[in-house]
């Protein structure tokens, strides 16, 4: 295990759950929302602001830092924090996610996936080796096994046969990361000989998989364990229910992060079901895109009903968009397609999400957790204003 990763599991409220884990480069209070950083940049946020909005630790994509700049580079460079100047913890994906997307671009074989890249057409293998040594490079603070991600809907036999591969692959992840700990070789420099490795339990919707892809990743033994393959279409209800009886079925005393959700409500839902990291694009793309989180419901700033609306996007948010532009001048912004609409609105939805996790982190420190969530679920802000 790695000495410079621990997690304590300070309290419990039900089954939600208030933790912290420590790192190289800090500490990060869970349940923590984790906003991506795709190419070494939370698009439209400067470092600065994730500092100031709280964020305590935030994600890189493998696959695009591999093929630009590319991980030798980077590791070159000091390794991803000193590149990309950020000092507070980071976690890497393993680059699977992506080539999975690429549809088809890739093929996957037992030994791993080849695939072409998206810029430029170039040939490209990952195997479960290679994205442990890339991310090794990169010297993130928490690296994920590379996993097989399945497409939604997938046949029992097909997400028993992916699930199988995801298992070995993760034994193949975790061999090479013991590896390199042991004797790490000249081509592979350890940005970060303390990163911890997370292994990822697949299984499609078909919860005797999960099952059995729980209990073997967790034999294999990892600091912490995600939860895969889910947000990609399956019912909310069906999401939930995976989530809810895999994390059961995981050690209590390491950390737990579902991959990929999702909307704020998932967030409260899914830490009632004993989740501890999550990560999304929602909020950053969907500010990008105009769409707004707020206390008293869902925003789309360019609708007209806004267009001399002299309110903050917010009236409860303290964060810089709101407290010193109206919805009037955003809404202008965005139509203008001034970069700065961007910027103002990906600030606003970092701090909704991030702010939610402080208030649900409160709440299972004073035992309050189900009436927050109940009131959560109850108020306006579930639904859109502008429906
Ligand atoms: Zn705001």
């Amino acid at each position: 295990m790695s000495d410079g990763f621990t997690f304590t599991l300070l309290g419990t409220d039900g089954v939600a759950r208030r933790g912290e884990f420590h790192t190289p480069h800090g500490i990060v209070q869970t349940p923590a929302f984790m906003p991506v950083g795709t190419q070494g940049t939370v698009k439209a946020a400067l470092h600065r602001d994730l500092e100031e909005l709280g964020a305590e630790i935030i994600l890189g994509n493998t696959y695009h830092l591999f093929l630009r700049p590319g991980d030798e580079l980077i590791a070159r460079r000091g390794g991803l924090h000193r590149f990309i100047g950020w000092t507070r913890p980071m976690l890497t994906d393993s680059g699977g996610f992506q080539i999975f997307s690429l549809a088809e671009r890739r093929v996957i074989r037992e030994e791993g996936a080849e695939f072409q890249s998206h810029l430029d057409g170039s040939r490209h293998t990952l195997t479960p080796e290679r994205a442990v040594d890339i991310q090794s490079r990169l010297g993130a603070d928490v690296a994920m096994v590379l996993d097989e991600c399945m497409a939604y809907p997938a046949t029992r036999e097909a997400a028993a046969a992916s699930m199988e591969r995801s298992v070995r692959w993760a034994k193949r992840s975790r061999e090479r990361l013991d590896a390199l700990r042991a004797s790490p070789p000249a081509h592979v420099p350890a940005a970060n000989p303390a990163q911890a490795q997370f292994g990822i339990v697949q299984g499609g919707v078909f919860q005797d998989l999960r099952n059995d892809s729980a209990d073997a990743t967790v034999a294999i033994g990892f600091e912490g364990y995600a939860i895969g393959g889910l947000s990609v279409g399956e019912p909310t209800e069906v999401m939930y229910s995976i989530t809810e009886e895999t994390a059961r079925r995981l050690p209590v005393e390491r950390p737990r992060y579902l991959m990929g959700a999702g909307t704020p409500e998932d967030l409260v839902e899914c830490v009632a079901r004993g989740i501890d990291m999550f990560d999304c694009v929602m909020p950053t793309r969907n500010a990008r895109n105009g769409q707004l989180f707020t206390s008293q419901g869902r925003i789309n700033i360019k609708n007209a009903r806004y267009a001399e609306d002299d309110r903050p996007l917010d009236p409860e948010c303290g964060c810089y968009t709101c407290r010193h532009h109206s919805r009037a001048y955003l809404r202008h912004l965005y139509l203008a397609a001034e970069m700065t609409a961007g910027a103002l609105n990906t600030l606003h939805n970092l701090s909704f999400y991030l702010d939610t996790m402080r208030r649900i982190r409160d709440a299972i420190a004073f035992g309050t957790f189900d009436n927050f969530r109940q009131g959560f679920l109850r108020s306006a802000s579930r639904l859109s204003l502008d429906s």
